[in-house]
């Protein structure tokens, strides 16, 4: 039997997307989709104020309760099945507050982010980026590339999400980051993480899904995992792209694509993964902001 479409990295509005669960899950049941991950902001911020993007933190254990009971109920319907994640933020010697935030509740993934860097937020606004001075901007690549570092290796999370984010509003990196990747992508592979390809970024100004290809190809010559990510943040979002993605990974040389459940990871080679899944009409329109 050929397997069903997954799709793992997606918000709703227990965090900054646009529809529910229940709203998804009727998109997928239409789309024949056979795993939905729903993977809502935690940020666990270090000062300890709630982030308005993000699930409150008292909120966490009433996202999670919601979730379990969803996908019990569809394991009874025999649907799409539910799976249970969240993307937590990374932020650096913050990890024992992490934990235990998480620590609570049983995941299906938690897929680690880093969206902010010495008090920047790099995925917030074009004209943020504009008002850094070049030497502040550069600090800011270099910072986050040494975080992502830090984010493999405390071992909290299981996916790594949109590994060169800074990149989003176009304002790239003017100096040679290539031995701080390496490190962090050295780091991914010994922690054992996936990392994503999240199509979001096509729609972004930079026009690039994340990774770059150069960035993919160092993650298939590592031997790191890869599974496809749409950042939906709308249901009609939720296999954006995928087929373009899919074809990325195999220009990189990758062969399979991850599925998760219950914090393991298994593989599908990628014409399976992505069968019955057909060419977007009208790829890569920007996004409104
Ligand atoms: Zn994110
Ligand atoms: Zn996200």
């Amino acid at each position: 039997m050929p397997a069903m479409l997954a799709t793992y990295h997606n918000h709703t509005t227990w965090s900054d997307g646009k529809h529910t669960v229940a709203d998804h899950l009727s998109w997928c049941a239409r789309h024949n989709v056979g795993e939905l991950g729903i993977s809502d902001h935690l940020a666990v911020h270090p000062s300890g104020r709630d982030q308005p993007w993000a699930i409150p933190t008292a909120q966490l254990g009433a996202y999670h309760a919601a979730l379990v009971e969803l996908a019990a109920q569809q394991e009874q319907l025999g649907g799409t099945v539910l799976r249970v994640g969240v993307e937590a933020d990374y932020y650096p010697g913050h990890e024992a507050a992490i934990a235990q935030m998480l620590g609570d509740f049983e995941w299906d993934y938690i897929i680690g982010s880093v969206h902010e860097v010495n008090g920047f937020t790099v995925d917030m606004s074009a004209a943020a980026w504009a008002k850094l001075d070049p030497a502040r901007r550069e600090d800011i690549h270099r910072q986050y590339w040494e975080n992502m570092r830090g984010l493999a290796q405390c071992g909290l999370f299981d996916v790594v999400a949109h590994i060169d984010l800074p990149k989003k509003f176009g304002f790239l990196p003017q100096s040679d980051l290539s031995a701080l990747i390496d490190g962090a992508l050295d780091a991914i592979a010994d922690a054992s993480l996936v990392v994503e390809i999240n199509t979001a970024g096509w729609h972004k100004p930079c026009r690039d899904a994340y990774p770059t290809l150069n960035i993919l190809r160092g993650c298939v010559a590592r031997n790191i995992a890869v599974t496809l990510s749409a950042d939906a943040h709308r249901s009609e979002h939720l296999l954006r792209d995928f087929f373009a993605a899919a074809q990325r990974l195999r220009d990189a040389g990758g062969t399979r694509i991850a599925r998760f459940a219950q914090r393991a990871v298994r593989h599908e080679p990628i014409d399976d993964a992505i069968a019955g899944l057909e060419a977007d009409d009208d790829p890569h329109g920007l996004d409104d902001f």
